[in-house]
């Protein structure tokens, strides 16, 4: 029997619209090549327009409406023009990462041949690690309040929260991340000289989960420095975890440092596969280009690869699709057509052509 894997497309806003089109031609063409179906469910909520017609994001069962899907591939969500970006983000895509327990953002960092590199000096291989970071809690609570308020004495307080299990869930999973990697290497982002509390808590759950893992070598760092080495020193990295905050400013720095947005996948993870996993790109809906057919696909294309390897828990045909997807847009990247973000000329269409005819043929 071919193995059907069911995904909730969910294009949301903007140019989420554009590339998402090309990330599905893409993940067809793989399942042609490597024998597997896709079963697709094209939601068109989640998503400003949505909002205009019923006053929010999503339909009240829209947890009924995803029963089945094994993952979420989602396009972009956000349309400040008409509805204020908190409303969108919370009202959607954070929905998802809380509801489904998504407790991993997943976001590879990679320095690809051809694009040009806005460190000095930088070339392919300098630049290759994956950012975890934490995705449900840390200091992203809404904890706290506040005293006096509008007065001289005027006094706000937000907690961060950093439970046991949510705190080893993460670090097990980097952990486990590098043991699989060839340099076995894994920095920890900390803060324990300034946040003297939690940060030096987290540290030692790092040191007491890293004994299952004595092939792996760790190096903690404090959050300043490591921000500043992603810069000056990449060749350092293999894999980064962090708590929510750092990482979720870990996951912007990093994929800035090798060119441009638009090629950026990532992942929210459920690993324990209770609840749909969700991959998207890391830009967002881009209204100042969409309607163009300009946007560069590769993040969306990246997104899906990484969507089919986890799938099949990086193995099998899931793992083959994956590793054939980045090996056309990294020809692609070296041979062309290119969008006008890596100074090109095509259109978001051409890319995703241009991808997929190479894993058709490969
Ligand atoms: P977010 O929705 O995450 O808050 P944002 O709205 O601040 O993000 P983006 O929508 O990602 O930002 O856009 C930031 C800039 O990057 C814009 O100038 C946009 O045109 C450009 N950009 C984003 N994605 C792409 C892409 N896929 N191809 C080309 N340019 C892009
Ligand atoms: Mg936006």
């Amino acid at each position: 029997m071919t193995p059907t894997f069911r995904i909730a497309l969910i294009a949301g806003d903007g140019i989420g619209k554009e590339v998402m089109p090309e990330g599905l031609r893409v993940v067809m063409a793989a399942a042609e090549r490597f024998g597997f179906e896709l079963d697709c469910r094209t939601i068109d909520w989640a998503s400003c327009d949505y909002y205009a017609e019923h006053g929010q994001m999503m339909p009240d069962d829209w947890k009924e409406q995803l029963k089945g899907v094994d993952a979420l591939y989602f396009g972009a969500v956000g349309w400040p023009a008409t509805v204020p970006d908190h409303v969108s983000l919370w009202g959607s895509l954070l929905k998802f990462r809380r509801e489904f327990d998504q407790y991993i953002n997943l976001r590879p960092v990679r320095l690809f041949e051809g694009v040009p590199c806005p460190l000095a000096g930088r070339k392919p291989g300098d630049i290759d690690y994956l950012v975890v970071r934490e995705n449900t809690e840390g200091e992203y609570t809404s904890l706290g309040g506040v005293m006096y308020e509008g007065t001289e004495r005027e006094i706000v307080i937000q907690e961060s929260v950093f439970s046991r299990h949510g705190t080893d869930r993460v670090l097990r999973y980097a952990y486990e991340l590098a043991q699989a990697r060839k340099k076995k290497h894994l920095t920890v982002a900390t803060k324990s000289n300034g946040i003297a509390i939690s940060m030096p808590w987290w540290d030692g759950r790092a040191d007491t989960i890293g004994r299952d893992y004595p092939e792996v070598k760790v190096d903690k760092q404090h959050i300043d420095i490591l921000s500043a080495r992603f810069v000056l020193q990449p060749t350092r990295f293999d894999v980064v975890v962090a708590s929510n905050l750092f990482g979720d400013i870990l996951s912007d720095l990093g994929p800035a440092t090798t060119g441009t947005i638009g090629l950026a996948p990532s992942a929210n993870l459920n690993p324990d596969r209770k609840f749909p996993s969700l991959f998207e790109p890391v830009h967002g809906s881009a209204p100042d280009i969409y309607g163009q057919n300009i946007a560069n696909p590769i993040a969306m294309i990246w997104s899906g690869a990484l969507m089919l390897d986890f799938l099949t828990q990086g193995q099998g045909i899931g793992r083959a699709a994956h590793d054939a997807i980045v090996a056309a847009i990294e020809a692609v990247l070296r041979e062309g057509p290119l969008t006008r973000d890596l100074g090109g000329t095509a259109s978001t269409t051409e890319l995703g052509m241009a991808i997929a005819q190479r894993i058709s043929a490969s």
